[in-house]
């Protein structure tokens, strides 16, 4: 064992905790900084008093027959917002699939809305 190494090898493992830390902040400020009013506070993720993840809530919009545009616009505030990080996690490509759905349905109804409208 050399214990030369130690000190190195903890530095390093600091530096790399530093690190995921600031990049879990970087992610997850990029879903905030496009959901908007539609996030939650940032919460980070921590096991043995080192940072696992992050995260934040977004709200997804309900299908508004009332009001399509509104769900088409705050779906498309959720696509944006779980696609701004550099690196979508799998839950965020998740999140995007299921605002494209939602979207998707309220731009039929918005599209019946308009047949009706000048039929
Ligand atoms: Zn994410």
């Amino acid at each position: 064992m050399n214990l030369m190494n130690i000190p190195a090898f903890k530095n390093q493992q600091q530096s790399m905790i530093k690190k995921s830390l600031s990049e879990i902040y970087t992610h997850e400020r990029a879903h905030k900084a496009k959901g908007g009013s539609l996030t939650g506070p940032i919460v980070i993720d921590w096991k043995n008093g080192v940072p696992t993840g992050g995260h934040v809530s977004i709200s997804m919009p309900k299908l508004n027959p009332k009001n399509p545009q509104k769900t088409i616009d705050n779906a498309q505030t959720v696509i944006n917002s779980a696609m701004a990080p550099a690196d979508p996690s799998s839950q965020d490509y998740k999140v995007a699939a299921q605002a494209k759905s939602v979207k998707a349905q309220a731009q039929r109804v918005q599209n019946n809305k308009r047949v009706d409208y000048y039929a």
